[in-house]
């Protein structure tokens, strides 16, 4: 059965404006825009075939608890840029303890990814041809035609191919980019914990740490990623879990003795240096990739697919560079 499954989807990336590796400040408004884009993307879908997937969109706050130099630096960048946003100072009305913040009224949205998925393919001309549980275990090259064989041994014959497994790219013998193991903490109901509009909070800490308020009033706190070459046992993630709950106690001291864990998880993801994905042509013949890197992994993907797409009809776009699987300093 399907249990409440909840994204944040916002259009700042991992690092600040000034820190993307590789990147012009055209560049980085361009990407910012894209992530505008994104969200107004999924907004236009659900306007359309009906909001089933709990979309919501959502103001963001990043911020922190000292003076930050680096969180005024990217408010001055968004302002010159006429991105919408104002600067919260160590006057305000949150209920936690904040410096230093961005507030962005139009910065981002919430939905369930799964819910929206099997939207999406049953919104899709394609259905019929959408299979699941078929995992493909080879690839292979015959007369101009690449053949990919499931585990099952059936085979499926095609022009082209776009790999898009997420973050288990090792079968391609490749290492594409760093991965990295996130935690993730949700609290029993806290209706008396609210903050405006719920906004999607996040901290400039290093390592970051993300928060937001779900539907049943639970609170969905995370971040803390580190390596993922550590030691993966079950006690390593505990410690990291009870971390998260005493950094959420602080942030609601108030409430430090009614807030419980109810649910814990971790899970991989892979960043690239200039926070985007590894989407486009390889130097394989008609092999593309599709690996969707990042924190907003889900908003690179709604457009990174435009970038596929126009590559499959020969048309030029904008961004592929940035996306671009051939670029160099993954
Ligand atoms: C815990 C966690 C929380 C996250 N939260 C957010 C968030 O709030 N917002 C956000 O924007 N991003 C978030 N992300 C990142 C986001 O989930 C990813 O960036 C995004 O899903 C990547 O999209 P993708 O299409 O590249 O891969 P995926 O969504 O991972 O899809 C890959 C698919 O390929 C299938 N597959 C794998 N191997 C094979 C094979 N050999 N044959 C056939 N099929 C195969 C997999 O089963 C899977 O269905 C989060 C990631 C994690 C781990």
């Amino acid at each position: 059965m399907h249990k409440l499954c909840n994204a944040l989807l916002e259009y700042q990336l991992d690092d600040f404006a000034n820190d993307i590796a590789g990147l012009s400040e055209e560049e980085v408004v361009d990407v910012y825009s894209m992530g505008l884009y994104s969200i107004n993307k999924i907004k236009k879908f659900v306007e359309k075939h009906g909001n089933y997937c709990n979309f919501a969109t959502r103001p963001t706050l990043l911020y922190s608890t000292k003076k930050d130099k680096n969180i005024i630096k990217e408010y001055e960048f968004r302002k010159k840029h006429n991105f919408k946003c104002e600067l919260i100072t160590e006057n305000n009305s949150l209920p936690f303890p904040v410096d230093t913040g961005i507030y962005c009224e139009d910065g981002g949205c919430e939905f369930d990814p799964y819910l929206f998925t099997k939207q999406m393919i049953d919104a899709s001309s394609n259905q019929q041809n959408t299979y699941e549980n078929t995992c493909v275990v080879d690839l292979t090259r015959i007369n101009d035609k690449w053949v990919c064989t499931t585990s099952y041994g059936q085979t499926i014959t095609c022009k082209y191919v776009i790999i898009s497994t997420g973050f288990q790219w090792d079968w391609l013998g490749e290492d594409l980019c760093e991965r990295f193991l996130t935690y993730t903490i949700v609290t029993n109901p806290q209706p008396k914990i609210t903050w405006k509009d719920n906004a999607l909070v996040q901290d400039s800490s290093e390592p970051y740490h993300y928060m937001r308020k779900l539907p049943d009033d639970r609170i969905i706190f995370g971040g803390d990623d580190e390596s993922w070459n550590i030691n993966k046992d079950n006690k390593n993630c505990d410690k990291k879990y009870n971390k998260l709950l005493d950094e959420l106690k602080e942030m609601f001291v108030d409430f430090k003795d009614e807030i419980k864990v109810d649910y814990s998880f971790c899970g991989a993801f892979a960043s690239t240096n200039n926070n985007l994905g590894v989407v486009g042509k390889t130097e394989k013949e008609n092999l593309l990739y599709f690996f969707s890197c990042g924190a907003n992994g889900i908003i690179n993907a709604m457009y990174a697919v435009e970038i596929i797409d126009d590559i499959i009809q020969g048309k030029e776009n904008k961004l592929a560079h940035l996306f671009s699987p051939l670029r160099k300093d993954l």
